[in-house]
């Protein structure tokens, strides 16, 4: 484990990790922070090019390559399911990208067995699996995923944050959907916010659930079942028989040696707590481990630098990323003021993910402080013109933290979790879907109180002008994190769709 990782508090100068009651594990300032310092780097635990481009996006990299320009690419043998754009990075084997001969065996059955039975955000979640205890096992540590005590800086993927009890809880409380009986349900338990300011109807008694609830209770236990039955599949994939420790915690009962396939369909006939009741440990311990992925995977974005791609595949996007693609692309097509009609089109793309353990600890807000930067993507905003030089190796998957506004010290530090040009109920639905929490930040309380007409100019200042770039908060020119002279606190930012840059909004006359 890296040092860098361990000593988050001791060495960094901007940023500590607070535990805060009720809400868990926090990132706030130690001290101000000008704009556009880069306070923090984070390499992935793993990472993942998307399986639409992996014909065209380097394994160790990322860089993409064309089908004009493969001389140099080679493809792995023995899964042909990674390809790297040279032998540099054939070899150049770093822990997060390493394709040891485990990953590449089971990365060859997934493809040959599985390829055609899940969505791709499943496939993602599952290829994010399979390298981490891949990683685990090449490294001779332990793969057993449960740890509840999660207080502490990660350093472990066990150590990440998961929804798992929630989920449990809420599956095994009154069976699935039908209608009544919510009183155990996942919002009622949840660490996060039954009772907050979000609880729209200001009831006193707490079940007094909508409509909405039981959709996101209906939505939580789908996602489970989907777990579920990709836990079956990561156990035919793996043979859990040779992996003894993955039945941490008990003797596992039937150890998923060669198991039967087992395909659990989403029939609404299907009795989820039958199912709960069904896992074994090492089912549990692989689903723990789901959760922890899901609940804190970050997607790999390219903005604009798409050369001659043509692979680019948006079947069965999540709806938010389709969503925001499609919402790129209307607005391009709709872009009159486009006077760079020469310019390639910029394009937003999801070209993977990646886990960052200490990124994880940074939570949400709708009008973030804060945001992140892939490394490979900074290298585009400071030079447009040139083609990504990989092996002039700053790690391109490093994730940069950057201060969007002046920061005082003891402010939590936010970043966000979804794109931020959306209605406050969508917004909020999309947390509580995936992260299980309801909003209430500084926008989504005001916008609550004062309505979107008062909030929305606000967030609107801090963002391209250019309607063709959805909306995206202007990164501050980055001031060198090597230097100490941090006084020049920049007064452009960066669009990093367009790459212009533009004056910011001064002082506070943000929320
Ligand atoms: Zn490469
Ligand atoms: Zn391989
Ligand atoms: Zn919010
Ligand atoms: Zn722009």
């Amino acid at each position: 484990m890296d040092d860098y990782l361990r000593s988050f508090d001791d060495y960094n100068p901007w940023a500590e990790v607070r535990v805060v009651q009720g809400k868990g594990r926090c990132v706030y300032s130690k001290t101000k922070i000008p704009r556009g310092t880069v306070f923090f780097k984070n390499t992935p635990y793993v990472a993942q090019v998307d399986l639409s481009y992996k014909r065209n996006i380097c394994n160790t990299c990322f860089k993409f390559f064309s089908e004009t320009n493969r001389q140099n690419v080679i493809r792995c043998p023995g899964c042909l399911e990674i390809y790297y754009c040279s032998n540099y990075c054939k070899l150049f084997n770093q822990a997060h990208t390493k394709h040891t001969e485990t990953e590449c065996e089971w990365l060859k059955i997934f493809s040959l067995v599985y390829r055609t039975q899940f969505q791709e955000d499943d496939k993602n979640l599952i290829l994010l699996a399979l390298k981490i205890i891949a990683r685990k096992i090449n490294h001779n540590e332990p793969i057993h995923f449960i740890n509840d005590s999660n207080q502490s800086i990660p350093l472990d993927v066990i150590d990440l944050v998961d929804h798992y009890q929630e989920y449990l809880v809420n599956a095994s409380s009154k069976g699935n959907s039908g209608g009544s009986g919510c009183s155990t349900s996942m919002e009622c338990n949840s660490t996060t916010n039954c009772n907050n300011s979000n609880n729209n109807s200001n009831n006193n008694s707490n079940c007094n659930h909508s409509q909405q609830d039981r959709e996101y209770t209906n939505s939580w236990n789908n996602q489970l079942k989907r777990l579920i039955n990709i836990v079956k599949t990561i156990q035919n994939i793996i043979d859990g028989n040779q992996y003894n420790e993955m039945k941490y915690h008990g003797i596992d009962q039937d150890g998923d040696i060669n198991m039967e396939d087992c395909n659990i369909g989403d029939s609404d006939t299907e009795n989820l707590s039958n199912l709960v009741s069904a896992l074994t440990l090492s089912d549990r311990n692989i689903l723990r481990l789901l959760t922890k992925i899901r609940a804190n995977y970050f997607g790999l974005w390219h903005y604009g630098y798409t050369e001659n791609l043509v692979h680019y595949n948006k079947i069965n996007r999540s709806s938010i990323e389709l969503k925001q693609q499609q919402q790129q692309e209307e607005e391009i097509d709709n872009d009159s003021n486009n006077n760079n009609n020469n310019q390639q089109q910029n394009e937003l793309i999801w070209c993977g993910s990646g886990v960052y353990l200490i990124l994880s600890l940074f939570n949400h807000s709708c009008f973030p402080n804060c945001t992140t930067l892939l490394e490979y993507n900074n290298h585009l905003l400071n030079n447009s013109n040139t083609s990504y030089d990989s092996h002039n190796i700053k790690n391109p998957l490093d994730i940069s933290i950057i201060a969007l506004r002046d920061i005082e010290p003891n402010t939590e530090l936010l970043i966000t979790y979804i794109p931020l040009d959306q209605p406050r109920s969508e917004r909020i639905k999309q947390l509580k879907t995936t992260w299980l929490f309801t909003c209430d930040c500084k926008r989504c309380s005001m916008e609550l109180e004062k309505g979107p007409s008062y909030t929305e100019p606000i967030f609107i200042k801090s963002c391209c002008p250019r309607k063709s770039c959805g909306n995206g908060l202007l990164i501050p020119t980055i001031s060198n994190d090597s230097g100490d002279n941090n006084d020049s606190s920049s007064n452009f930012g960066h669009c990093r769709i367009c790459k212009n840059s533009y004056i910011l909004p001064t002082g506070d006359d943000l929320i």
